[in-house]
């Protein structure tokens, strides 16, 4: 029998995971070139062919004994030394092997971040609209999710006010995510300052560390040289969850990091802590083929212009059609405002046009949909006429 813990998460299956599985059903169906699935962000960029030379370098030239082998949970010491010279070329920071955690993926880092700090009943602040597994991941180490509403008239900017007052005794940290899952914003250096400083005066007031936690798998998709802020530059209490998944196209081989700054409240007794969660969480440690490979690659560029040349065409010719989109910063998501107050039922209506997107519902922005488009430029020039279709519907 399961626990009563999973039977709400088995009732509510991920809305984004449904909506994947009825893309390959309908593909099989009607062919896979009549399927416009938007559903899901797995990268359709492969990744660089220096992660393949990586890999196989790896396995021809190194120990195997190594190579396969268990390590320090934190990771391979000359792995996360070579990501702390990557951010500190690039952020002027100096971080050394110690102030990195290898993990599974970000949201392992997520998971053992929230494990590393919450106790049972603190609180964990999200924007809306947010990624939903965080409210899983909180759940998951007896923490409780607070949500500060969307902001859609202030260009779904954190709303900084409603923030304020929702920061309690028992506040332990506020999630960000930027660029932004569903959105495709980038929050710009100025919210950060403000955001900073607000969290400052609140730390003093209420006598302990708030976090922020940084949640970046897509910092490095950020379009028409915009600059992603990086957060711990502004906030001490920073913890930063990074991934490969996204800027390498290795979602599946589940890799990336935790930043643990020296700057941070108590810093080297989270470090402990946090590679003892890693440990316990069930992942022991990163995957270590994987973990060799990137080190190999820090220096290594995203496909940006990929994202962005899609991104350009699906807002322009939506926006066109008299969808009502909000044009992506960054990231590889269309936000969109459902044209009838149901997000769900115009959903359902797309689908019959085979077109799949997920209802912003699903990372509390109802009245909005996401369309994930990091799919092939062809994918986006066939959907047009059926989104022009589907539009016919409404306008
Ligand atoms: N955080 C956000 C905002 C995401 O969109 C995702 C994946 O889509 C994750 C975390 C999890 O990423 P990973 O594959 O690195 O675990």
């Amino acid at each position: 029998m399961i626990s009563d813990k999973m039977r709400p998460l088995v009732a509510n299956n991920s809305a984004i995971r449904q909506m994947f599985e009825e893309g390959l059903r309908l593909a099989q169906e009607y062919g896979p070139e009549n399927v416009f699935d938007f559903s899901i962000g797995n990268p359709n960029v492969p990744p660089p062919d220096s992660v393949k030379e990586a890999i196989i370098d790896v396995l021809n030239n190194m120990d195997p004994i190594k190579v396969h082998g268990y390590m320090s949970n934190a990771g391979f010491p000359e792995t996360r030394r070579a990501i702390a010279g990557n951010l500190n070329k690039r952020f002027g920071t100096s971080y050394t092997e110690k102030n990195i955690i290898m993990t599974v993926g970000a949201a392992s880092a997520m998971n053992v971040i929230l494990k590393t700090i919450l106790n049972s009943g603190e609180e964990v602040i999200c924007f809306a609209p947010y990624f939903f597994e965080y409210g899983n991941y909180i759940r998951n180490h007896d923490g409780v999710l607070t949500v500060v509403s969307a902001n859609p008239e202030g260009g779904f900017m954190p709303k900084l006010d409603e923030l304020e007052e929702k920061i309690t005794a028992n506040t332990k940290a506020v999630i960000i995510n930027n660029p932004n899952n569903p959105t495709g914003v980038i929050y710009p250096e100025e919210v950060i300052k403000e955001l900073a400083a607000l969290l400052e005066r609140k730390e003093k007031e209420i006598g302990h560390p708030i976090y922020i936690i940084s949640d970046e798998p897509y910092r490095e998709l950020a379009y028409g040289g915009a600059v992603v802020p990086f957060i711990p530059k502004y906030y001490a209490n920073t913890i930063v969850a990074y991934s490969y998944s996204k800027s390498l196209s290795l979602p599946g081989e589940r890799i990336g990091y935790i930043v643990v700054p020296d700057e941070s409240d108590g810093a080297d007794e989270f470090i402990a802590a946090a590679t003892i969660a890693n440990r316990i969480s069930g992942s022991v440690n990163a995957p270590s083929l994987i973990q060799l490979a990137i080190e190999r690659c820090v220096d290594e560029k995203c496909n940006v212009e990929y994202y962005e040349r899609n991104g350009k065409r699906l807002y322009e010719a939506l926006s066109e059609l008299g969808f009502s989109c909000l044009k992506p910063d960054g990231a590889f998501y269309l936000w969109m405002k459902s044209p009838v107050e149901d997000e769900k039922e115009f959903v359902q209506t797309a689908k019959k046009y085979n077109i799949l997107m997920v209802p912003g519902s699903s990372f509390a922005g109802p009245g909005h949909v996401r369309l994930s488009y990091c799919v092939s430029y062809e994918q986006i020039e066939r959907s047009i006429p059926k989104f022009a279709e589907l539009a016919k519907e409404y306008f």
